[in-house]
């Protein structure tokens, strides 16, 4: 049996269940059919039927809606520790299960195991990573004031909407889910309508891991009807999104009436840049790696190749000879490094570019041909002898196609990388340091790799220059679930001292007469901006009735229980 047939036999016993019973909506911890009714879910793989899936709608969205508004008091109440510990049981849990989310992923979108295979652990790090920010997510800060003592706390927003793209269905869901658990926030989530496979796993899997009902809901169904209404619900507070530039123009748009918090990670039309310094080996490695691994359906793939004309023909020379060698297969074979593409409207959209090319001028160098009658498969492509301004170097055709431009100077590159639509990533190949750091400091991206593939680190801001390229928050994580609140504390230390102030008593040598008139001001200056802390202390922890200015002042004295706002305090009309 081959490698491909074990993995046939397995996927096989992973779908039973869902050809039975078809995916559900799960609310409330509830399996509820679509208010819709049902679409189908096709593999691309031989466009095949994989199930039945729930048509969620503006009802399903309103009755998950609510079940998360329901969930929400309790989640964000839980303590944090209790929280941090069902999410790395939900991290367990996956790990517990990657097999199988990787099988289904694959399945249904022609993504390779070859990258998918670590698709569920890096979901499962998701969770891990977040889980360790549950203590901490709420922390804010001490801000002192002359006059008061001020601190921020941080406060889950609430229930918030998840919007996920078809892609790296698991991994890019968990990435969004994770940060709103762990900030205390409760969430629907509408999985892309492509690929609702691993959506459904997740809010198994998390249930079963722990997670109370009704704290992820999942429902299913298509951007325009039950995208649209999460992002116009009343009681979804933010909305988490990932996928096309273009809709999330749409969201934003849609969440305008309720106000809604955006955190959008959109697309990219990312350059590589390689000079004739550079380690040419490794640069080619990884210009091919970052545009034809994941079936270049990946945001941050180097789509836009910038060779310097010195290198020019051999590298592209290398290029040509290595992905025409690229193995396009079925996606459950080990051996396959390119899948199908995920639907018939995606093939349709990529292969259109051929096309395109040819009549922009450009030269199809490698690939441009669709393989096979019986899924979406195609050659990984590249064109060369493009130029900067043709379609096939501005708009995101999210395949396994690349655009080779060349250039001659430093400035050249730079003007060319940086104008472009997008700005979520670029790549530079140099050994030359100087220029690395003269040229990253102008390349409009928001993130950057110097001499390397895309790695992620986790805890680095997610960025993009442009809005196209990722819009609303920088940072995923607690800023984009959780408010701010300040809350604004006049200390008691304020009126001890105010006898003391009137007075105009010595104490430890700290003069308590210098704003002799001005008691409040002078007992606020003293409380919270001396330097010396000891005497500070020594001069207004004192007790009213150990304190020597009580007895000097007798009845006058202020005491503990008479407070600022009284009638004689000069910062009364603040405090009011
Ligand atoms: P898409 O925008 O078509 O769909 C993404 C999700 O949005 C789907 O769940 C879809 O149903 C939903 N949606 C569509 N219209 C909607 C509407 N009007 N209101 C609410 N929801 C709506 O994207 P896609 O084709 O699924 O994914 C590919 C895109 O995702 C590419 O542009 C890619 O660059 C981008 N992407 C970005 C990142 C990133 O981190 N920046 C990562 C992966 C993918």
């Amino acid at each position: 049996m081959t490698a491909l047939d074990a993995n046939l036999d397995k996927l096989a016993t992973y779908l039973e269940r869902f050809r039975a019973t078809g995916i559900q909506n799960r609310i409330a911890g509830q399996d509820r059919a679509g208010a819709g009714g049902v679409f189908q879910d096709h593999s691309p793989v031989d466009k095949s039927l994989i199930c039945d899936v729930a048509h969620g709608t503006a009802a399903d969205i309103d009755a998950a809606a609510s079940a998360a508004h329901d969930a929400f008091a309790d989640w964000r109440d839980m303590p944090a520790l209790e929280r941090k510990k069902i999410l790395i049981n939900v991290a367990e849990a996956i790990e517990g299960r990657a097999e199988e989310i990787a099988l289904c992923e694959c399945w249904d979108t022609g993504q390779t195991l070859r990258f998918m295979s670590k698709a569920a652990l890096r979901g499962a790090e998701n969770f891990r990573f977040f889980a360790d920010q549950v203590v901490q997510a709420r922390d804010g800060q001490h801000l002192k004031s002359p006059t008061l003592m001020n601190v921020t706390t941080r406060k889950p927003i609430g229930p918030v909407g998840v919007i996920t793209p078809w892609n790296t269905p698991f991994m890019l869901s968990t990435w969004k889910i994770a940060p709103a658990l762990a900030a205390g926030c409760t969430v629907v989530h509408k999985p892309a309508e492509a690929s609702p496979l691993t959506a459904r796993l997740l809010v198994e899997i998390a249930e079963e891991a722990g997670l109370p009902p009704g704290v992820l809901n999942t429902v299913n169904g298509f951007g325009e009807d039950a995208g649209k209404a999460l992002c116009e619900h009343k009681k979804i507070k933010a909305i988490a999104f990932v996928g096309e530039s273009r809709t999330g123009s749409l969201i934003t748009k849609q969440g305008a009436d309720t106000l809604k918090r955006n955190h959008l990670e959109l697309g990219g039309k990312n350059p590589v840049i390689v000079f004739d310094d550079a380690d040419l080996e490794r640069a080619l490695d990884a210009v091919i790696f970052m545009i034809y691994s994941i079936n270049g359906e990946r945001c941050t793939s180097s789509s836009r190749l910038f060779i310097q004309d010195t290198i020019r023909e051999e590298f592209e020379a290398k290029l040509i000879e290595r992905v025409n060698n690229i193995k396009v297969g079925h996606p459950l074979d080990p051996a396959t490094e390119i899948g199908p593409l995920v639907t018939e409207e995606h093939y349709n959209k990529v292969t259109s570019y051929f096309d395109i090319a040819k009549e922009d001028g450009a030269t199809v160098a490698a690939g441009g041909v669709k393989v096979g009658e019986d899924g979406y498969f195609v050659r990984p492509t590249l064109f060369t002898g493009a130029s900067n301004d043709m379609r096939i170097a501005r708009e995101e055709i999210f395949g396994p196609v690349l655009t080779s431009i060349p250039f001659s100077t430093e400035d050249e590159a730079l003007a060319m990388a940086n104008d472009t639509d997008y700005g979520l990533t670029g790549y530079l190949w140099t050994n030359d340091l100087t220029r690395a750091l003269r040229f990253t400091d102008q390349l409009e991206a928001g993130m950057i790799w110097v001499n390397s593939e895309n790695v992620r680190h986790l805890p680095r801001r997610l960025g993009g220059s442009n809005l196209r390229a990722s819009a609303g928050m920088a940072v995923i994580g607690r800023l984009s679930f959780t408010w701010s609140k300040n809350i604004s504390v006049l200390p008691p230390v304020n009126i001890r001292s105010c006898a003391s102030a009137r007075n105009g008593r010595k104490e430890n040598g700290r003069d308590c007469t210098r704003r002799k008139n001005d008691p409040c001001a002078d007992a606020v200056d003293v409380g919270t901006r001396g330097t010396n802390q000891r005497q500070t202390s020594a001069c207004h922890r004192r007790s009213p009735r150990n304190c020597p200015s009580r007895q000097r002042v007798g009845r006058h004295h202020r005491g503990d229980l008479r407070h600022p706002l009284g009638d004689q305090c000069r910062l009364s009309h603040q405090c009011k």
